[in-house]
């Protein structure tokens, strides 16, 4: 039952379509058929036995009528527009055929097939079925006239053929002239649909490439209404119900780290300004999930707000990991402190003994030893101060500092190592008042003492200036030197986590490639900004800032008694 339905509705479709087409270019070469068998059969039927050749007639009609059969059930035949003309030749032939099988009557009737042409094709720009099937009629009837006054009865066989065969170039060339509209309409037609079906694969294989994004994505409008996401979006959210016209709030409500209700998409939205963070939380069943979301504006070629992507990711279980690692480094730093420092102190305690005898091979291998565990406390505490900085667990023990006092303290300490190198440390503050910030003084001096000692490190003559100057509401500290400089493409990633630039005076110095990274998370963690600006070859500056007399009593702690642990630092730089 279902199936014959399924037949029956397949059959419909089929119907429909065949004579919505038979209205355009198949609509004439189908009523020209049509007439032509039709004037056939009376032909045959009123005209007398011996002028007709039956056995043609017949065989011919059969041969149309199993091509029409074949061409007009076919949609390939007929749809395809290089076949378009093939019924009308077909024709041509059958008359060509059919009129030498009307012996004495050939004429008359390729008149008569002439006049059903123009007028077919005249109807036929009206495009409707009825109207061609009355015009058919009105030539049959005065063809009939024709034929029954004799008019083309012309019996000799050059001026026979000579008709015959202006009749075929005459048929082609109104078919041509008339159906050029059509044809054009029907090509416009195969367009568009060419065009639907290639944009619809399109979607569907942009669809798919979105459904095979492993990260949710959402598509929002301006009113911040979903209007696309894909599989992992709707599987993340465990949403069941449908999503599309949805407001994003309402699906996946994002918090910032203290719980605030936030609305990141709006502020996008309203800004224009990409966004990204892996800070946010999503309540999911009443557990808190870490999620990265990155959310870009959606533009369009008029540079007028659309609405905004937003790509999310449930990062829970990587945040955990983070934090068990930076927790082990943490740990495993702190246990491992303890037993180097007394490893260090006793060898420095055996170095500068002077009751001690030992002989010179045994003091070159204490002092390597002694070497070793120093760039091995360094490193350990370098790894603190990162693992520190990542699970924001850098403290800060605000206090009032003159940064021209700490510049001044820290050239001192610098000054022996400084002309032992046979370079000179310059201190350079503009004449002007030069405020106090409110900052932590030893980390603000773990900064200097990091950029100083670079410099340092990698200048071989010249000299290192400390610069101090005020920028608006902020200090600036610059550190020059006349060294080896930077290359552009080092630039952008010196301040990351262990990176180091391959070279010989890199390798020569040693380093952990974490000095830099720990002072870019001081300083922003001070709210102020850390930079560069360096010509390979020729020496850098490192700059940084911060905040002017700014005091922010919520923060201020306990300042520890004392800053051994930097005097020991700058000992062993
Ligand atoms: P470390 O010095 O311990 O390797 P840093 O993070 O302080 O780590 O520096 C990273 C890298 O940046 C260094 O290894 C060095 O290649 C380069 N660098 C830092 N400061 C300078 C400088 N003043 N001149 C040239 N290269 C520098």
């Amino acid at each position: 039952m279902r199936k014959k339905e399924i037949k029956k509705d397949e059959k419909n479709s089929k119907e429909e379509f065949f004579f919505s087409d038979l209205k355009d270019i198949q609509l004439i070469s189908g009523a020209t058929i049509f007439s032509a068998v039709i004037v056939t059969f009376i032909a045959v039927l009123i005209l007398p036995a011996k002028q007709v050749d039956s056995v043609i007639i017949v065989y011919t009609g059969i041969l149309v009528s199993i091509f029409v059969a074949i061409y007009y059930t076919n949609p390939s035949f007929y749809l395809n527009p290089r076949l378009m003309l093939l019924p009308d030749i077909v024709c041509v032939i059958a008359i060509a055929v059919v009129s030498n099988a009307l012996k004495g009557y050939g004429d008359s009737y390729i008149a008569f097939y002439f006049i059903v042409i123009a007028v077919d094709a005249f109807a036929f720009r009206f495009k409707d079925f009825l109207t061609v099937i009355i015009m058919t009629l009105v030539a049959l009837i005065f063809s009939n006239i024709f034929i029954l006054r004799g008019v083309f009865t012309i019996n000799e066989i050059i001026f026979r053929s000579m008709i015959q065969i202006y009749s075929i170039i005459a048929t082609a060339v109104i078919m041509r002239f008339f159906a050029k509209e059509a044809l054009t309409e029907r090509l416009e037609k195969e367009k568009i649909k060419r065009l639907a079906e290639n944009t619809l694969s399109a979607i569907k294989q942009l669809r798919s490439l979105l459904d095979s994004i492993g990260d949710g994505v959402f598509a929002v409008d301006k009113s911040r209404k979903i209007i696309l996401a894909n599989t992992a979006a709707v599987s993340f959210l465990d949403w069941d119900k449908p999503i599309s016209g949805k407001n994003i709030n309402d699906v996946m409500q994002l918090y910032s780290e203290n719980m605030q209700k936030i609305d990141p998409v709006k502020r996008v939205i309203e800004t224009k300004k990409p966004l990204s963070s892996s800070d946010f939380i999503v309540l999911k069943s009443g557990k808190q999930q870490k999620y990265y979301v990155n959310i870009t504006p959606l533009i369009n070629l008029e540079g007028h707000i659309q609405g905004a992507i937003v790509l999310f990711r449930d990062i829970t279980r990587e945040k955990e990991l983070e934090e068990q690692k930076a927790e082990f480094v943490a740990v495993s730093s702190h246990e491992l402190r303890t037993p180097l420092t007394i490893i260090e102190g006793y060898l420095y305690y055996i170095l500068s003994s002077k009751g001690l005898k030992y002989d010179d091979r045994t003091k070159i291998y204490i002092e390597k030893a002694h070497k070793g565990c120093l760039s091995l406390q360094r490193l350990i505490s370098d790894l603190l101060e990162v693992s520190r900085a990542e699970r924001n667990k850098l403290k800060l023990f605000l206090e009032d500092v003159d940064i021209v006092d700490l510049s001044k303290e820290l050239v001192s300490e610098f000054q022996d190592k400084v002309k032992e190198s046979g370079l000179q440390l310059i201190l350079d503050v503009k004449p002007v008042r030069i405020p106090h910030c409110f900052v932590d003084k030893d980390r603000v001096k773990e900064v200097l003492v990091n950029l100083v000692g670079n410099a340092l490190k990698f200048t071989e003559k010249g000299y290192i200036k400390i610069s101090i100057c005020k920028k608006d509401k902020y200090i600036q500290v610059g550190v020059t030197d006349t060294g080896i400089g930077i290359k552009k493409e080092d630039q952008k990633f010196i301040f990351n986590k262990f990176y180091r630039i391959e070279g010989w005076q890199t390798r020569k110095t040693g380093g952990t490639g974490l000095g830099l990274y720990i002072s870019r998370s001081i300083v922003e963690k001070l709210h102020g900004k850390i930079w560069l600006e360096s010509q390979y070859g020729k020496g850098s500056t490192f700059y940084f800032t911060l905040l002017a007399n700014i005091k922010n009593k919520k923060k201020i702690q306990k300042k520890p008694k004392g800053s051994k642990e930097l005097k020991e630092f700058v000992r062993k730089l």
